[in-house]
């Protein structure tokens, strides 16, 4: 694995001709939008550009430009181009089945602290508050025009991934680059408003989510669980940790999401614990203030074994 700089990825680019895009799996806002910004200055380069993600796309980025160059592993089968660039991904495995499909040497740019390092060349800053804001960094030092639609990308991955410029990854540069894409062209009271308009089933899952809250370690932990039965119909299950994560005297929010019957999706939010530590042990990864896993076992098997590696970080 080779480190390289913002000029070696600008170098890359302009080397090669075909490139295929992806990111992780549960796609967000910062992967989302980070792919559909990169593809539209690539395009804009010339260059021949396949997006790929091996995951059902969350339909309230539907608002986004470009989304329907956005491709399924099935739709693509197997590719070979000149570089495969991988955003917003910390390991191999976050990508699904693109890896196998895809046949070309590998780029990564991210900015998750737990990075392993799993491609032939990487661009990781683990300062910066969404990988949005490398791709924004690489269009300005290319010095290419940057477009309405690519602002409207940016903006929704930055914001996304810092809570709208409110958690501790917002940084002065976080809210200078927010400000240049809102000079470009993007509104943020309507990117905002679409992104909170939720279904009703989505709605009626929050209702009955929040009924399953229970407190650890004197309430500095809190877990909500979701099972695969409270899961009919479309509904989005991202803003649920928003809800233990507000409350007085909570350290570390959790919310337990049943896949099958043997296997967990975990996210972690925390005020002071790194997260990104827990998540590991169970070869997740994240941030200090956020990260995820997935543990295999039953609903109740799996926060036994999180409440073990969380207890002691909160001092019990
Ligand atoms: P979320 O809880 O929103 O799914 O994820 C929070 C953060 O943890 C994100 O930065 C996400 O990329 C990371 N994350 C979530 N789940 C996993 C996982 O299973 N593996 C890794 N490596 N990172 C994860
Ligand atoms: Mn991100």
């Amino acid at each position: 694995m080779k480190t390289v700089t913002e000029a070696e990825v600008l170098a890359l680019i302009k080397e090669n001709r075909s490139f295929v895009l992806t990111a992780h799996v549960s796609p967000d806002g910062d992967s989302l939008g980070s792919l559909l910004a990169l593809y539209e200055f690539l395009t804009s380069q010339g260059k021949q550009v396949t997006i790929v993600l091996d995951d059902i796309l969350p339909p309230v980025y539907r608002i986004l430009p470009h989304w329907e160059a956005i491709r399924s592993v099935d739709e693509v089968g197997r590719i070979n181009a000149d570089l495969l660039i991988i955003l917003d991904a910390s390991t191999a495995d976050r990508i699904g089945r693109v890896g196998e499909i895809v046949h070309a040497p590998t780029l990564n740019i991210d900015h998750h602290v737990s990075n392993r390092g799993f491609t032939d060349h990487r661009w990781l800053d683990a300062d910066a508050a969404a990988t949005g804001e490398l791709i924004y960094r690489l269009i300005e030092k290319a010095k290419a025009s940057l477009t309405k639609e690519m602002a409207i990308n940016l903006y929704t991955a930055i914001a996304t991934d810092c809570g709208f410029f409110r958690y501790a990854n917002t940084k002065p540069a976080t809210m200078r680059i927010g400000a240049e894409l809102l000079a470009h062209g993007a509104e943020p009271n309507v990117i905002a408003e679409a992104l909170e308009t939720v279904s009703m089933n989505t709605m009626r899952l929050t209702v009955r989510a929040l009924q399953t809250m229970a407190f650890f370690a004197e309430g500095k932990i809190a877990i909500i669980t979701v099972t695969k039965d409270m899961l009919a119909n479309d509904e989005s299950t991202d803003e649920l940790i928003t809800y233990p994560r507000k409350i007085e005297g909570v350290d570390v929010a959790v919310m337990l999401k049943q896949r099958d019957d043997s296997s967990v999706k975990v996210s972690m939010r925390s005020r002071t614990v790194d997260v990104s530590q827990v998540a590991l042990q169970f070869g997740g990864g994240g941030h200090a203030r956020a990260a995820g896993c997935s543990i295999e076992g039953s609903i109740e098997e799996a926060r036994e074994k999180l409440l073990a590696v969380i207890l002691p970080k909160v001092g019990e």
